[in-house]
């Protein structure tokens, strides 16, 4: 018994120390914690900093905190395409907990111009603390786990007083599966010793890297287009709650040291967010970093850099909701300790900077709660009042001749909380007619009026020329989606719609045994089609327009329409019936029946002019130096958007390929000599044949500058040479002369089989590039061009602008039997671009034309 007991107290004393130096480590001397709640390194059995955790066990030890302690309570909110859980862990006093649905519904009261709150003194700061969204960004995740324990088991006043008056929620990991996949690279090459040298494999992960989330996206662009399923989960649960205070935390190179806001003024900072934020709430926000991090002796640097403009970063988006958003950067280990010019960079040491500042973000939360609270309510107010002043009443839109691409867009404005009404009447604006059933109404008199502006207004006036991403994300053109500005008096009336409103336009169809027909304008029409493929069923697409007698009623169909002749079918009409039926429910679209090939107009069912549409064997070629990016898009699209698998196949294993196994080869940016003569000859010829080559982008270039294409670049024009200048503002000047990311207006043909299922000739494209290639010397070659004086929104010098006029955004070209489709620009931009999406459809289903 004596023994046991002291062999136990040996025990206590042994896990005390160790608590004890982990804990004296990343938090200030002296603070004193409950014993009975494990610390990260008790639950997990290593400490912080030795290994890279795997996010089920930053999981387990989230549902542990809140198991044992009643000032935590683990919500999920989501699950990734790997099925890992996105989970909040919610932290604050027990007194508050249970009075946590109060507190919310008192809290949105700041979110809600009808109501008058004032008197704040007893509403909480609402802080979100988030993590980890570049999964090869690691140190932050292992420091909201440390974040959480010390509020969990703090025992200081301050920590009392933050449960009090604060309600915390730690979000560990945006992105579980980029994570996941850097983590155990990161572990699996951890050396006993550890190798600092940068060259080792453990500091240099293989393609795709773990930044990225399943499909290869940078979680951190899609808080806007909102294309994944984290940020949708995420969205969802930010607005339930309105966060005051949203972090977002990162590494940057090794050789930096820390970065805090304010980022650089002016330039980097989004039009619609009131000055307010930038001059007073991080400036404020900034005493509480700098004092804490004085305190550890760490290195920083704020104002200089990082772009706080674009809506879809995690640390913009709050900003334009009433919040304080914040990027914190930390220098990177990359792997547990890293050389670096000033010493090694050790995987704790930027742990602690990260605890550091999460300490500091909710000290300053709590010390600056009034502030917060007041300008989340004057946010909300000085929307609405300013909404209500616009002479621009509101916005209409709407395709007439898409009801699929109408529908995801509203689905996009109404997962943004943007009150969005369907029109009752017909309406003409700016020559064009939008017709009810098919017009939509969004009025600028709504408290998300600046996500508002967001979506419709295109900017061109800028206060800076640097860009470090994107320098326009009007919403409106990235789907094509004609709109226009309303100006009566009064609101347009409407029916207020809801999600449940978007299902789609699927409506039976009675069978016939002549054949039916689907448009092909609708952007989901590639789904029913590629389902009608994978089925057996023949199907012809045509290209010449018609009119004919259908279930309808006589109806007019366009460039690409989808025929499906039932005599000429290898299976009963009863089963083409049915498939037509299947695919078109799935799609969420219609289809017409027809009993005659008698067009009323335009050519016959019969005629030379339906050609049938070869079901697409599609390989993509990936690792190597091609774009992630790029890649993960293609891959997304077509898994999300048609259902067709794509061969993704890396580059080590491109002289493996069967090339008669595949019609369809799709390169995206990337240098492909690397594959070596043979590999290329066989490409080159497999092409010959008649196989359908797609290029994006930088394979565009490199298709024209290894010649297998006749076409040229086009010529910059002459630049004055710069007179002299100072070294320190060549960085601005040259800066200046890139092309960040803006939006164009081309002309497409619409006649051409790349062009079908459009019909205005009128295209928006994305570019953030300087190529520009000339328009082809074969007359129907040039398929999409840049209109002479393109520019739509986003930033351009004027040379740039002057050059890219006139030039090709897409050019399709035969290659003996077989076709090269060139896209000279990205038409799956973030998965936001709907408007282009259809062109890289059309290559891969009519890439044979
Ligand atoms: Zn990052």
């Amino acid at each position: 018994m004596r023994y046991r007991s002291l062999f136990t107290t040996i025990v206590l004393l042994f896990a005390l120390f160790s608590l004890k130096a982990q804990n004296d480590y990343f938090f200030a001397e002296g603070t004193r914690f409950d014993p009975k709640i494990p610390t990260p390194e008790k639950y997990l059995g290593y400490p912080i900093g030795t290994l890279h955790t795997r996010h089920d066990a930053i999981v387990g030890y989230m549902r542990e905190l809140a198991r044992i302690s009643d000032r935590a309570k683990l919500d999920t909110i989501g699950e990734t395409y790997e099925h890992r859980q996105l989970v909040v862990l919610t932290i604050t006093s027990p007194e508050n907990h249970r009075n946590l649905e109060s507190i919310r519904k008192e809290h949105l009261k700041l979110t809600d111009p009808t109501q008058r709150v004032g008197d704040y003194t007893d509403m909480k700061s609402v802080v979100l603390l988030g993590y980890n969204v570049h999964g090869n960004e690691p140190s932050s995740s292992e420091a909201a786990m440390l974040t959480a324990y010390y509020y969990v088991a703090g025992q200081s006043a301050e920590v009392r007083a933050a449960l009090k008056d604060a309600v915390l929620m730690v979000d560990p990991t945006f992105n579980p599966d980029g994570r996941d996949r850097h983590s155990t690279w990161a572990n699996s090459y951890l050396g006993d010793p550890m190798v600092s040298d940068p060259i080792d494999v453990e500091h240099n992960e293989a393609w795709p890297r773990g930044r990225t989330n399943h499909y290869w996206y940078d979680l951190n662009r899609d808080w806007l287009p909102l294309a994944h399923v984290e940020s949708q989960s995420r969205i969802d649960f930010y607005h339930k709650w309105y966060p005051n205070v949203v972090t977002d935390f990162h590494e940057m190179g090794t050789n930096s040291t820390y970065f805090f806001e304010p980022t650089k003024p002016f330039g980097s900072e989004n039009p619609v967010v009131p000055r307010d934020n930038y001059d007073g709430l991080n400036n404020l926000f900034a005493g509480y970093f700098h004092e804490a991090l004085d305190e550890i002796g760490s290195l920083y640097f704020t104002k200089e850099q990082y772009d706080n403009s674009y809506p879809g970063y995690g640390s913009t988006y709050p900003d334009i909701h009433g919040a304080l958003g914040l990027v914190f950067e930390q220098a990177s280990s990359r792997g547990h300790v890293q050389d670096s010019p000033t010493g090694k960079v050790a995987f704790a040491f930027t742990i602690k900077n990260h605890v550091t500042s999460s300490l500091a973000t909710v000290r300053a939360s709590v010390g600056e709660r009034e502030v917060l609270l007041k300008h989340m309510e004057n946010y909300f107010d000085s929307a609405l009042e300013e909404g209500a002043k616009n002479p621009v009443k509101g916005w209409v839109f709407g395709d007439p001749a898409d009801d699929g691409r109408n529908q995801a867009f509203i689905d996009l404005l109404l997962r943004h909380k943007i009150k969005t009404v369907a029109l009752n009447d017909d309406i003409e604006l700016d020559g064009k007619n939008y017709k009810a059933g098919k017009a939509f109404y969004v009025p600028n008199a709504q408290k998300q009026y600046r996500m508002v502006r967001t979506m419709f207004e295109k900017v061109i006036d800028f206060h800076d020329s640097i860009f470090y991403d994107a320098s326009s994300w009007t919403a409106a053109l990235t789907y094509n989606m004609p709109y226009a500005e309303w100006k009566g008096k009064q609101d347009l009336s409407g029916k207020e719609l809801t999600r449940n409103d978007l299902k789609g336009t699927y409506a039976r169809v009675p069978k016939t045994n002549y054949a039916y027909l689907i448009e092909w304008n609708e952007y989901y029409a590639p789904k029913a089609l590629n389902y009608l493929l994978e089925k057996g069923v023949y199907v012809n697409y045509g290209s010449k327009p018609f009119s004919i007698e259908t279930n309808e009623g006589v109806k007019e169909y366009g460039y690409g329409t989808l025929m499906i002749p039932v005599s000429r079918q290898e299976m009963d009409a009863d089963l083409v019936h049915a498939y037509v039926e299947e695919a078109t429910e799935i799609a969420g679209i219609r289809a017409q029946s027809v009993k005659t090939g008698f067009s009323t107009s335009g050519v016959d069912l019969g005629s030379g002019s339906f050609t049938t549409v070869r079901k697409p064997k599609a390989i993509m070629l990936i690792g190597g130096n091609t774009n992630s990016a790029e890649a993960g898009e293609v891959w997304h699209l077509f898994d999300s958007k048609v259902g067709m698998p794509i061969t993704k196949v890396d580059m080590d294993n491109a002289g493996r390929i069967n090339w008669s196994d595949y019609n369809t080869l799709i390169l995206v940016s990337g240098s492909y000599n690397s594959l070596g003569e043979s590999t290329l000859d066989r490409i080159k010829l497999w092409v010959r044949e008649g196989g359908t080559l797609i290029t994006i982008k930088g394979a565009t270039s490199w298709a024209i500058g290894a010649k297998w294409v006749n076409e040229k670049y086009a010529p910059r024009s002459e630049r004055e040479t710069p007179e002299r200048m100072d070294y320190v503002t060549s960085r601005d000047f040259y800066g200046a002369q890139s092309i960040g990311g803006s939006m164009y207006m081309t002309d497409i043909d619409i006649t051409h089989p790349i062009g079908f299922g459009y019909t205005s000739r009128e295209l928006p494209v994305y570019r953030n590039h300087s190529t520009l290639i000339q328009p082809s010397s074969s007359p129907t070659n040039t398929v999409v061009k840049y209109t002479e004086n393109p520019l739509l929104s986003g930033y351009v010098s004027k040379a740039n602008l002057k050059d890219i006029g006139g030039t090709a955004s897409l050019i399709a070209t035969s290659m003996g039997r077989g076709n090269v489709v060139m896209f000279v620009d990205n038409p799956n931009f973030r998965g936001m671009w709907y408007g282009t999406n259809r062109l890289l459809f059309n290559a891969v289903f009519f890439g044979n034309y």
